[in-house]
């Protein structure tokens, strides 16, 4: 039973991925197993996802996620420099800012209200009024009345960015394994390794990074309902490239546009189970707002729709450490923002494993609060 790696990370999506590059780029000799191919592909929410990394759009008090989504922000750009340079991929990493806006004068002092801590936390942050947000976004519909703009907020193309992580981890060493992981092998309390429906692989460390479905493998000690999918639909339409400058809120839809002219217009958040599909109600809900909210987008394409399944749990925090066994580590459950959250995750995760204290306090995240009660 000797190890074959000294970690293994089970899940491939953006958290997955960036926990492998994070611990090769350490020394370490890591297998990732990934489930997103075959015939009953489980398909990464990473690639569902608008991609705003919105650290402050999230944020609605000074607490532990808000802390959380803040250091990784500015942890971003580099991650996305270093990511680029070892792939030789663009990952579409720009600065783009938040604007949320607001269509009646109660809701944008409501959103001010909501932001004074941010300002007071000397977080930066603009109130524009309707002539600011027009010379900004001269496309938003003319009953908005104002904005609050995140200025520090971006965006990323997170397809971009799984495609240049794959690359990057292959170049880093990292075996990729396509097969789904049934069940963590251990020797009473401690993680021994994995085992896939070909057998079983022995490593010094296991890393859970299987998203929604991370429930599904056996004898994590998590309780079932620990993480469950929100489901969330998004449509993609093409329009001119500019017609948007920056990632937009609305109070019916957001809108995350690429420098190719498609926007993604998202998106809803429906407990629904494993159930993946576009529906035709949500498509005709996002549409009739992007239509409303950017009236030039009714001369778009509608180019495509999906769905993905955010990795949900009830308090709507992520798992991030360890739980009730040794030497398996939780990165998992990060909801609406889990490419936010990659390069912080694997920081924490890599200087967990190495025996490090982390940067930032996981105490709020521990698995152990939802643990299998026996
Ligand atoms: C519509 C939508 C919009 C979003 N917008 C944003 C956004 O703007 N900003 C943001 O930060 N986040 C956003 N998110 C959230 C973000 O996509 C997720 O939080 C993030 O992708 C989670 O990453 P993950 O790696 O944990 O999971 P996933 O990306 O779901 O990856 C999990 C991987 O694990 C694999 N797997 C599952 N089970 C097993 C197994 N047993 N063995 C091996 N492999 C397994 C799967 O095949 C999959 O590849 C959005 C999500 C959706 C759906």
């Amino acid at each position: 039973m000797t190890p074959s790696a000294d970690a293994i990370v089970v899940g491939g999506g953006v958290i997955g991925k960036s926990v492998a590059l994070a611990l090769a780029e350490r020394g370490a000799k890591v297998e990732l197993f990934d489930a997103s191919e075959g015939s009953e592909a489980r398909r990464p929410a990473t690639r569902a996802a608008a991609g705003i990394l919105g650290a402050q759009m999230e944020a609605q008090a000074d607490e532990p996620l808000a802390r959380l989504c803040l250091e990784s922000r500015a942890r971003f750009e580099a991650f996305a420099k270093r990511i680029e340079a070892k792939s030789g991929r663009a990952v579409e990493y720009r600065a783009s800012g938040v604007i949320v806006s607001a269509f009646d004068d109660a809701s944008l002092e409501k959103l001010e209200g909501e932001c004074a801590w941010q300002k007071k936390a000397d977080l930066k942050l603009e109130k524009l009024d309707r002539a600011a947000l027009r010379e900004l976004e001269p496309e938003l519909a003319e009953d908005a009345v104002g904005a609050i703009r995140f200025v520090d907020d971006a965006r990323v193309d997170p397809r971009a960015l799984l495609d240049a992580l794959d690359q990057a981890i292959r170049a880093a060493g990292v075996t990729i394994r396509s097969a789904r992981v049934r069940r963590i092998l251990r020797d009473g309390a401690t993680a021994l390794g994995v085992e896939d429906e070909s057998g079983a692989r022995h490593a010094k460390h296991v890393v859970l990074a299987a998203g929604s479905w991370s429930t599904l493998v056996s004898e994590t000690g998590l309780a079932e309902t620990a993480v469950m999918p929100a489901r969330g639909q998004m449509l993609e339409l093409r329009a001119r490239p500019g017609l948007l400058r920056g990632v937009v809120l609305a109070p019916d839809a957001y809108f995350s546009p690429r420098d190719d002219g498609r926007i993604l217009v998202g998106s809803t958040v429906e407990l629904v189970g494993f159930d993946d599909r576009v529906t035709a109600a949500a498509a005709r809900d996002l549409l009739a707002a992007a239509v409303q909210r950017v009236p030039a987008l009714a001369h778009a394409s509608l180019s495509d729709s999906w769905a993905g399944l955010r990795p949900y749990t009830t308090d709507e925090l992520p798992l991030i450490g360890p739980g009730t066994l040794d030497r398996l580590i939780f990165a998992t459950g990060h909801f609406r923002n889990g490419v936010l959250l990659a390069p912080i995750t694997a920081e924490i995760v890599a200087d967990l494993i190495e025996g490090k204290p982390p940067a930032i306090d996981v105490g709020p995240f521990s698995p152990s609060r939802l643990a299998r009660v026996a």
